[in-house]
């Protein structure tokens, strides 16, 4: 099947069921899925619901997959302009990862994959962080810093496994603004990947940080000049903020107009903060006047 957001729809899952289907597959035996991200989120679903249950055993062939979306539990599809409104959790039996697949992408997904690195080593401690800042995002990590970067995930993971406690929400730095410009793009001619919108919501949410004092702003400097340095600071897509806040209240819980994000506060510290609309427009005004420069 092909690869990308267009995979996790319900036509696709119809189509993986029916091939389960058709090859009589049962829970004695384990469905293998090899591919990126969106084919690892809508295999493990289909895998997952087939029979209540059916093992499967993923092989992530992209950055992004290596680091995140193969580790963590979760599975499932976007539903209408909703990213990953319909899923469950369940359990790879095993995460098999060659890093040799990386030397197959194209510059634009091993670059956008980075970002969700990049992303991990904020969450994690200085040393990784300034390890990061150093390398180029056109280059093949190593396996010991995959491995590491996994690590720092999992090590939210397993503290919250089920999302009950909000620890894994630090997991969603850079997100929140992200899956909207996400969402947005995917309407557009030219929809962005994943890691190039959350670096765009990434980008935003620093600026909020720093403008409201929560992080100190020769690290927010710091981390801009990477990601611009990277060609990730990217122009937004074509949107109207009706539909902007549209998307980002769908699946965001509102109280006194105020939505709750991750926002770093240091390098591997982040707080969960309410923040109001106004707020974050500001951040995403301020984005699109360093684009202009
Ligand atoms: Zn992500």
């Amino acid at each position: 099947m092909a690869g990308g957001e267009e995979v996790k729809t319900l036509p696709a899952l119809r189509r993986l069921w029916k091939k389960l289907w058709q090859y009589r597959v049962d829970k004695g035996q384990t469905v293998l899925l090899i591919g990126g991200g969106s084919v690892l989120d809508v295999g493990g679903f289909a895998a997952a619901t087939w029979k209540r249950g059916t093992p499967f055993i993923s092989v992530p062939t992209t950055l992004i997959a290596q680091v995140d979306a193969a580790f963590g539990g979760k599975v499932g599809l976007n539903f209408r302009q909703g990213k990953n409104l319909i899923g469950t959790y369940a359990d790879p039996q095993a995460v098999w990862v060659a890093p040799d697949f990386l030397r197959t992408l194209p510059p634009r997904e091993l670059r956008a994959g980075w970002v969700e690195c990049y992303k991990q080593a904020l969450l994690s401690d200085q040393s990784l962080w300034s390890h990061l800042q150093s390398l180029s995002f056109s280059t093949i990590p190593s396996v010991e810093l995959l491995q590491r970067l996994v690590s720092i995930k999992m090590r939210y993971v397993e503290q919250d496994p089920r999302e009950e406690q909000g620890i894994r929400q630090a997991l969603n730095l850079g997100h929140t603004l992200g899956h909207v410009w996400e969402s947005l793009s995917l309407r557009t001619q030219a929809p962005l990947l994943h890691g190039e919108a959350v670096a765009m919501g990434l980008i935003q949410e620093i600026l909020l940080s720093a403008q409201t004092n929560r992080l100190p702003k020769a690290v927010a400097e710091a981390i801009l000049s990477k990601l611009r340095a990277e060609a990730l600071m990217l122009p937004l897509p074509t949107f109207t903020w009706s539909a902007w806040e549209k998307i980002l209240l769908q699946d965001k819980k509102v109280r006194n107009g105020q939505i709750f994000l991750p926002l770093l506060v240091e390098i591997g510290k982040v707080q969960l903060v309410p923040v109001s609309i106004q707020a974050l427009k500001a951040s995403v005004r301020l984005y699109q006047a360093l684009v202009a420069v």
